[in-house]
């Protein structure tokens, strides 16, 4: 069938008997090896978005096809009726690597966020002691932590909020970067906790000011609140560190991971905590029939090998170093892009012009049409962030590309 298939055809393919809940740039993707991608003609781009950092180990990584191929060939899924051979090791090994006590397994980020959520409330009633149904959870304008309908309940996106109510209620939405702010919200009655990603990536690779997350820490240790972090996109090597709070020394009291906990290959997430929170889940309360499944916990146990093997947060911290001097050396030259913000390999490159333009996706498919794929966050920004496997050579030569697509348009 792939013989037969052109870019024209499957994308015709996918408008008319596919949902219109995305709006892709015009590619179509056959392949992937490394921070490569092939169209359906053959033609080679550069990976810059990296399945929204999914896939930090680089696509198709030798080590994860061998894993899943050998767990395929042995056993997928028992469904958590029964235990298996690698969910324990698997278990235990991410326990050890971030330093809590227990870890809950599920598939999708959303399901991550929402398996926090539940914890928090839960630790709220049964621990700290709130009266039923009363728990707030503070959280931040801007966030994006998913699509489930509790969680685009706190949205403060249009689009992914207006018109799926009713509304899930318990969430307080204060300012990003804000402490002050974090500060007075937490004096609320009945405050559970704080839901903070590191970095707003969706928002727009927003980083906040260095001491935010250790200050925001803190004020919830302070008040009896728990910081929850969700590194779904900021995890696992993309901005430097293993992890975004890192950075600052922050430990979490619930960490939310997903996306590139499985390299691209499967979706795979988790949240992790010690007893005291994590213990007030009991059989029957929370799950998933895929979660922890041994395909997953194989996959899962390679990536994160994978990560540290082949030291990619310090590439990352290192090319992210270099991205961002050539491009603030770029803008010094052209009036077309504001700024540029990042940390790791996790950046935007800000476009002078206003944040309902098309200018960003016009640049976007200029880049395609020069062997780069990139994609805006919103009219004026465009998220740089590719596999962490990339090398020197190829980050200049990527910057190269994206300089020259910029001066010409
Ligand atoms: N949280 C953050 C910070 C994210 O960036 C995303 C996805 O972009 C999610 C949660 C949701 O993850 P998923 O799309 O796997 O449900």
């Amino acid at each position: 069938m792939t013989d037969e298939m052109t870019s024209e055809r499957a994308m015709q393919l996918e408008d008319q008997y596919g949902a219109h809940d995305y709006h892709p740039l015009p590619v179509v993707l056959a392949k992937g090896e490394g921070v490569f991608l092939w169209d359906v003609e053959g033609k080679r781009y550069y990976d810059f978005l990296s399945a929204y950092s999914a896939v930090n180990q680089g696509h198709c990584h030798p080590k994860l096809v061998q894993a899943m191929t050998e767990q395929a060939q042995t056993l997928t899924l028992t469904s958590r009726a029964f235990f298996n051979d690698v969910l324990g090791p698997y278990s235990e090994y991410i326990t050890k690597l971030f330093g809590y006590d227990k870890m809950l397994p599920m598939n999708t980020g959303a399901e991550g966020v929402e398996t926090a959520i539940k914890l928090t409330r839960k630790w709220a009633y049964e621990v700290k002691g709130i009266p039923e149904n009363q728990a707030q959870i503070i959280v931040c304008e801007k966030n994006f932590h998913g699509r489930t309908t509790t969680i685009i309940s706190f949205s403060s996106d249009a689009g992914s909020h207006n018109n799926f109510g009713p509304h899930t209620p318990g969430f307080i939405r204060i300012p990003y970067n804000d402490l002050e702010a974090l500060d007075e919200a937490l004096k609320l009655p009945n405050i559970a906790g704080f839901l903070v990603e590191p970095i707003q990536g969706e928002a727009g690779v927003y980083v906040p000011d260095d001491g935010y997350l250790k200050g925001a820490y803190d004020l919830c240790q302070k008040h009896g609140a728990l910081f929850i972090a969700d590194e779904i996109q900021t995890g696992i090597g993309r901005t430097g560190k293993m992890l975004a709070c890192d950075h600052e020394g922050v430990k979490p009291d619930i960490l939310i991971l997903g996306k590139a906990l499985s390299g691209g290959f499967y979706p795979i997430s988790c949240a992790l905590a010690d007893d005291q929170i994590m213990d007030v889940i009991r059989p029957g309360q929370h799950g998933s029939t895929f979660g922890g499944n041994p395909m997953a916990a194989k996959i899962a146990i390679t990536a994160l090998d994978i990560i540290k093997d082949e030291k990619l947060a310090e590439n990352a911290e290192r090319l992210g170093n270099i991205f961002r001097k050539r491009m603030n050396q770029f803008i010094t030259k052209n009036d077309i892009v504001k700024s540029v913000r990042g940390k790791g390999l996790l950046n935007a490159v800000v476009i002078n012009d206003t944040e309902d333009s098309e200018t960003a996706w016009n640049i976007c498919l200029k880049l395609r049409d020069n062997g780069l794929l990139a994609k805006p966050t919103h009219g004026n920004i465009i998220r740089f962030a590719p596999p962490l496997v990339m090398t020197e050579e190829q980050i200049h030569e990527c910057c190269d590309i994206i300089e020259k697509t910029i001066s010409d348009f």
